[in-house]
């Protein structure tokens, strides 16, 4: 299976097999030069959020490579492993568009919210109840 080329990111989700496998199905749909991007920086990773009560949550950073670079870091709640399908893979698709877009935005769209969404949208993961058509996102269909 290909989901080998993406082992390192998944370490953290071994715990929690249902969204390990949901994020795997995501990584292994999206376009090629994306997953390369992602593959080729050492300094990107994929974590579980980690919550305790009364100690908050945590976080781990990839220190960056160079003064020039930054971390990305996608951090995923626990949930997502048993909400519905489609929520899961379109909120997976929109942090890894946020980690792809490294936080910006996404060719005329300059709100980064805006932009992960209409990214994740051409990857084929709607924003689950959104009239696309309606509001004139591009990539819509
Ligand atoms: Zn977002």
């Amino acid at each position: 299976m290909k989901r080998e080329k993406f082992s390192n990111f998944l370490v953290a989700l071994e715990d929690c097999p249902p969204l390990r496998d949901r994020v795997s199905a995501v990584l292994l749909s999206l376009p090629e030069e994306v997953q390369q991007d992602f593959l080729d920086d050492p300094a990107f990773r994929i974590d579980l959020e980690d919550i305790a009560p009364g100690r908050g949550s945590r976080t781990f950073l990839a220190l960056p490579i160079s003064c020039a670079s930054v971390s990305r870091s996608v951090v995923l709640r626990r949930k997502l492993a048993t909400s519905s399908e489609a929520f899961a893979h379109y909120i997976i698709a929109h942090e890894l568009a946020h980690a792809f877009l490294r936080n910006g935005g996404w060719q005329e769209i300059v709100d980064r919210e805006e932009a992960a969404d209409a990214l994740a949208l051409t990857w084929g993961y709607p924003r689950p109840g959104t009239d696309y058509a309606r509001i004139g996102m591009p990539g819509a269909k």
